[in-house]
């Protein structure tokens, strides 16, 4: 059951490895269907190995395993993918990994939050850095529960990156705009700073990315602006 959406997320799950955003058994995805249950990846598989038959299908409460074969285990992870759906009813999909300079961004504390490119500001608004949590505890949902009303993109101090999106390939696309915006953060600073968009032309992006993109909210993800 669910090949097709078993299929798209062994395809997200190889192109992060391939992206270099995920070491060893690093980073999980997980999509939520339209009976209120989750197909997840599994805990100790490599991105670059897995196949349609680890993902593991999790029953409406995020815990309680409906399908897994040969053993699998969902990772410890979930408990902050499962808290994204309690908080959204608009996601409908979650990806965590390891992006190396957003996740360099988050070991350093430093929010991505210029409004200096325009696909940024349509995309994922301004990215905050999620409180320092102990992985597999409910600390990490804890952190990230505060930002998630008007974030779809987070990072997580000392630890990596969490998009959603009301499908799985608008939270991947999202954490791909993440990685390249922080690439991208990291050239301007060297090069003496990004200068930021003004405010007449962050309005009109924020005009068009309600308008056009139709992300709900008046201005979801965007920080506070004088
Ligand atoms: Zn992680």
């Amino acid at each position: 059951m669910y090949d097709t959406i078993k299929d798209r997320i062994c395809d997200v799950c190889r192109r992060m490895w391939q992206q270099g955003w995920v070491a060893a058994n690093d980073g999980n995805v997980s999509v939520k269907l339209e009976d209120g249950t989750f197909l997840v990846t599994p805990t100790g598989v490599s991105k670059s190995f897995i196949t349609p038959e680890m993902i593991i299908r999790l029953d409406r409460d995020g815990q309680t395993v409906l399908e897994a074969e040969g053993g699998f285990r969902p990772s410890s992870e979930m408990k902050m993918h499962i808290r994204c759906y309690e908080v959204r009813e608009d996601v409908g999909a979650v990806v965590h990994a390891h992006p190396p300079t957003a996740t360099g961004f988050a070991v350093a504390d430093i929010p991505l939050d210029d409004y200096s490119m325009i696909e940024c500001v349509l995309s994922i608004g301004s990215v905050p850095v999620a409180p320092y949590a102990t992985p597999s505890t409910w600390e990490v949902p804890d952190s990230i529960e505060p930002f998630l009303p008007e974030h779809d993109a987070l990072l997580l101090q000392n630890h990596g990156a969490l998009t959603v999106g009301k499908d799985l390939i608008t939270a991947y696309y999202r954490m791909e705009t993440l990685e390249q915006f922080a690439k991208i953060t990291l050239t301007a600073r060297l090069l003496g700073g990004a200068k930021e968009l003004s405010r007449d032309r962050i309005d009109t992006l924020m005009d068009l990315r309600k308008n056009y993109y139709h992300v709900p909210g008046a201005h979801p993800g965007y920080k506070k602006y004088s």
